[in-house]
């Protein structure tokens, strides 16, 4: 062990291939369904959507898969990312614990996200794609793919949530820069969002609303345009990958090696991409790293939701996964960590959670705004409110390691900053922010929506 603060890898240290956990799954996960036929999907279904090299890893049961030169290069804008000790933040806590985070918030966009968005936008390129199509909520993920689709000069059309559209016009303006073309969801330019305009021309929006008009615009595209996810899907976390890979050589430069790994969880992204390589080594080489998810209390689909088979999208237009959901009508409370509103979850996430492979816990807004200020004030970083869902259960751990007088070693995922977010710090330190109930009843009329499938996995 050393008394380092920041580890730091080279450029020629960053890894030249992504972790696909298909290789290593102990359980498989249920087949993803046409939302029409509810059959399996074919890659004919998912290449209207998708370029084949994404559909081709998505299926992939190859436990590596090489990262391409030109992705390389532009994750060299950023990559390797620091793996810090958060020492003050230890010494504030007065824990035995050791607390690590890998930090994703020093990519262009501020979040883990771009290390698929550079990805899906190279491979769109390379296959000829004439524009991509994406929805996005608070603009996290819009920020990510606009500047990503710059990079390979793709043009760019973003749904984004109305609500958020209305509230956070430096994320609109931060993809504009990047000329990106964001239209207000529901909008007038698909059949689904007129039909919800005539009900209701003020529609605040929901993300499960903007995935399906943008899934409707790339499926009408006779072709040319592709839409682009920038969760939930296996390949999106297998790009993800390269965070865990880094973090497992910065904890050996450590000299340590995690009894815990924390994530914030949405579509579970940024989770996996920390959690599935220590997974790996739990499964192939006997460690026993504890996995633990960390989800809002206000849209807790994996510790409340039910494990079954839902549409990834309002309209119904997405492919139907088996996954813990909330009912894709579900309309989620306003909390600030918008990254972390969908009603699903990656169906892989799902499968190992339901065969305990993965913890998950869900923590309410108002203490997971406590733990952002503590880490603020003793690192010196303003996490972003989803990233803060990780901090407030590293926090929770390192007091549980104090109490049992334990040297737990804690590595949480920073996913991003929120240099972005200060409205909702404002409204914490205004002390307007306020915690939700779990909705019970609003998520049992959602589950009542759910589509009747008969096809049962073996
Ligand atoms: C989008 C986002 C998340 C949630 O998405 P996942 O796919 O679950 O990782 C978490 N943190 C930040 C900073 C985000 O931008």
């Amino acid at each position: 062990m050393t008394d380092q603060t920041k580890y730091t890898l080279s450029e020629n240290d960053m890894p030249k291939q992504w972790y696909n956990v298909n290789a290593d799954m102990p359980v498989a996960p249920a087949p993803i369904l046409n939302p029409q036929t509810q059959e399996p999907v074919t890659p004919d279904f998912l290449s209207v959507l998708f370029p084949m090299e994404l559909i081709m890893q998505e299926v992939s049961t190859d436990q590596y898969i090489d990262i391409p030169e030109e992705i390389q290069e532009i994750y060299k804008l950023y990559r390797p990312t620091p793996l810090m000790r958060a020492r003050r933040l230890e010494k504030l806590l007065d824990t035995p614990a050791h607390i690590y985070y890998k930090y994703e918030g020093v990519s262009p966009a501020g979040s883990h996200k771009p290390n698929t968005a550079i990805a899906q936008a190279f491979y769109n390129k390379a296959e000829g794609t004439k524009a991509i199509v994406t929805e996005t909520g608070a603009g996290q993920w819009g920020s990510a793919l606009s500047m990503a689709c710059k990079m390979f000069d793709m043009p760019l059309e973003v749904y984004m949530v109305n609500i958020s559209y209305q509230q956070k016009p430096y994320r609109r303006i931060f993809m504009e820069t990047f000329g990106a073309d964001v239209y207000a969801s529901p909008s007038n330019r698909t059949q689904f969002g007129k039909s919800l305009l005539a009900e209701d021309p003020n529609h605040s929006g929901s993300l499960g609303i903007a995935i399906s008009e943008a899934v409707e615009v790339a499926a009408t595209s006779g072709g040319e345009k592709k839409y682009s996810l920038g969760s939930v899907l296996g390949h999106v976390l297998t790009h993800q990958s390269i965070i865990g890979e880094e973090a497992i050589k910065q904890m050996d430069l450590a000299g340590e090696y995690p009894d815990v790994v924390i994530g914030c969880i949405g579509g579970g992204s940024n989770f996996a991409g920390i959690a599935y390589p220590f997974l790996r080594e739990n499964i192939r080489n006997g460690q026993k790293t504890r996995l633990l998810a960390v989800e809002p209390q206000a849209t807790p689909s994996l510790t409340k939701g039910k494990y079954a088979f839902d549409y990834g999208d309002s309209a119904k237009m997405a492919p139907i996964v088996k996954m813990h959901t909330l009912g894709h009508s579900f309309v989620p409370a306003p909390i600030h960590a918008g990254g972390l509103r969908y009603h699903g979850m990656s169906p892989s996430i799902c499968a190992l959670y339901d065969a305990g492979y993965i913890e998950a816990i869900s923590v309410p807004q108002l203490s997971t705004f406590e733990a952002a200020i503590q880490f603020a004030q003793s690192e010196g970083i303003l996490p972003a409110p989803e990233s803060a869902h990780a901090i407030r259960a590293a926090i929770d751990e390192a007091l549980d390691a104090k109490v049992k007088g334990e040297k737990r070693v804690i590595v949480f995922n920073l996913s991003g900053h929120g240099h972005f977010d200060l409205s909702a710090y404002e409204a914490y330190l205004a002390g307007s922010l306020q915690d939700y109930e779990y909705p019970e009843e609003k998520i049992n009329a959602a589950l009542a929506d759910l589509p009747q499938v008969s096809l049962e996995p073996a």
